[in-house]
């Protein structure tokens, strides 16, 4: 599939196009097609939910103003909320850092019928923590190993795994940083730490590159979707959700009812 990160291979992300509209003409091309994706992934939802024997999980990660938020309401807005469920993973709270770092994980996995979503994820324990120091080498550097390990079990019981990082380029993320300070009404998405993290670029880039290279599996591959136009991004990770949703093929579960013979009074 289109923007797979191939098992095995070594990410190099400055090589890769932040904003690229892959094969449509434009935008008006891209969003009509958005429109069928969207009533697609709700249909082959209904399903999931029916069948109630498989989950898929999303996970989303991005540099700062990077469009999780933007995509999740974009690509799941035809979805039944009763099957969706979006989990967004903060700094741990105490009760969270008296765990291993994939407890909370673990409890956020979606039920089977269900699409879980997470903004953000089990990945920060191997970017914010390892570009922060936050815990020793010898500490993160097991974790991408551990974490192969969990998706494959997953996997293994029914949940399908799908990874995206949207990848915008550094000018790509001053412009965003600039209109939040120029919008009143989008000042509230800008904070101090978007400043000091974006001076850390650099090493975020390096830690997201060796995440994808090292944990793009064949049970839970990565994609890495160029993200500077959000008409596309949305419509790219739309498709791969829509393509894998329809190759699992999720059928409600078949009934010896025979419902000529029942009546209801
Ligand atoms: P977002 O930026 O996703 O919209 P917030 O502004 O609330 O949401 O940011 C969440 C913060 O939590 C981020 O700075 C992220 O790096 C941090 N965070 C998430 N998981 C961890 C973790 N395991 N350890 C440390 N910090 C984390």
């Amino acid at each position: 599939m289109r923007h797979l990160v191939e098992p095995g291979t070594r990410v190099v992300l400055s090589k890769i196009a932040t904003d690229s509209i892959g094969d449509y003409a434009n935008k008006e091309d891209g969003e009509g097609k958005l429109v069928k994706d969207v009533e697609r992934l709700a249909d082959l939802q209904e399903r999931l939910y029916a069948e109630n024997r498989r989950a898929v999980l999303i996970v989303l990660q991005a540099m700062d103003t990077g469009g999780k938020d933007g995509t999740i309401k974009h690509v799941m807005s035809g979805c039944n909320p009763t099957g969706c469920v979006v989990t967004s993973f903060k700094v741990p709270s105490e009760e969270e850092r008296d765990h291993d770092y994939l407890w909370r994980v673990h409890r956020a996995i979606p039920n089977f019928g269900n699409i879980g979503i997470f903004n953000r994820s089990h990945y920060e324990d191997v970017l914010v923590v390892r570009v922060h120091n936050l815990v020793p080498e010898r500490v993160w550097r097991p974790r991408y190993e551990q974490i192969n390990r969990f998706e494959e079990f997953l996997v293994d019981n029914g949940v399908t795994i799908l990874k995206f990082f949207l990848h915008i380029s550094k000018d790509e993320q001053k412009r965003r940083l600039e209109a939040r300070l120029d919008d009143k009404e989008k000042l509230w998405k800008f904070t101090a730490s978007d400043i000091a993290e974006r001076k850390l670029w650099d090493q975020y880039q390096q830690a997201y590159e060796d995440a994808l290279s090292l944990t793009s599996t064949r049970h839970a591959p990565w994609f890495v979707i160029p993200a500077d136009r959000k008409w596309y991004r949305n419509l790219a990770v739309a498709r791969v959700i829509v393509r894998t949703l329809e190759e699992m093929d999720p059928r409600p579960p078949s009934s010896n009812l025979d419902a000529a013979h029942v009546t209801i009074s």
